[in-house]
């Protein structure tokens, strides 16, 4: 039967986000602690959830949270997929420097390299944005993909070197050798289920009843990437909501996969 790919993707930012959001307005102890439920109790929800519905995968982790807790980041490795999310969780826009910035990357690197014995293929922006340095500096460190665009819906393609002058039309520019496998605010649980100033939704399933009517509406040929983070999704009931989005899509007949097979994939392809 076909059906779309999809891809379970969890950003797992633990503590590391409220150390810089709001110029460091946010760096307080009970928004630590939201990451310290995430790292303690979400995560390790989630890895029994994926382990009892043998499910791949990936997860896009700070370094800092590879280095704060090893325990955990230790049992994500064994298991999955875990990708690049910068060390600190700086979006990238927010660096000084191309030198600051790739600097980070590169201790991003070392601690995930560190902890699985290999360098990652695959990175995500923290706030899903790319400075004006950051595809060069991926394709420089040996980043086959990034899942932070999105310029298509369900179909990876090519990054760009675009550019964006205010007074001419806009340059999509050329392809760079890095594969984008796309992100959507509609299928990121964030937005909707965290309280960050604002919430979006009080009925929470409707949220999973929209990732069932897009999937849906998904094409078969398509990757369908969903975003979660273990500090939102870890709570109990709403993992078995995940659940019967998972039940729903497997009786469709999808096939579950990490980002890099996709990536692998469809370079090949
Ligand atoms: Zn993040």
């Amino acid at each position: 039967m076909p059906a779309p790919t999809v891809c379970l993707t969890f950003d797992f930012d633990a503590v590391s986000p409220w150390l810089h959001m709001d110029g460091g307005d946010r760096n307080t102890p009970t928004n630590r602690s939201r990451g310290l439920y995430g790292a303690e109790v979400g995560a390790p929800n989630v890895l029994e959830f994926l382990a009892d519905r043998d499910l791949p995968a990936t997860w896009f982790t700070p370094g800092h949270t590879v280095e704060s807790f090893p325990e955990v980041a230790e049992r994500v490795a064994d298991a999955h997929e875990l990708a690049h999310h910068g060390w600190s969780h700086t979006p990238p826009g927010d660096y000084d420097s191309r030198a600051a910035e790739r600097a980070d990357l590169e201790r991003g690197i070392a601690a995930i390299e560190e902890l699985t014995g290999s360098p990652p293929t695959g990175y995500r922006s923290p706030s899903w944005d790319y400075s004006e340095h950051t595809v060069d500096l991926l394709l420089d460190l040996g980043f086959d993909y990034s899942s932070s665009g999105m310029a298509r819906e369900f179909h990876p393609y090519r990054v760009r070197h675009d550019s964006a002058p205010v007074d001419a039309p806009y340059d999509r520019g050329e392809e760079a050798d890095l594969i984008e496998v796309p992100v959507s605010w509609g299928r990121d649980d964030y937005p909707p289920l965290a309280f960050s100033g604002s919430r979006g939704y009080t009925a929470e399933q409707v949220v999973f009843d929209d990732w069932r009517a897009q999937f849906d509406h998904a094409p078969d040929e398509g990757v369908f990437v969903v975003t979660m983070h273990p500090q939102v999704i870890g709570r109990e009931d709403r993992l078995v909501k995940l659940g019967a989005f998972v039940d729903h899509a497997r009786d469709a007949g999808a096939s579950f996969t990490e980002v890099r097979e996709v990536a692998a994939a469809w370079e090949s392809g």
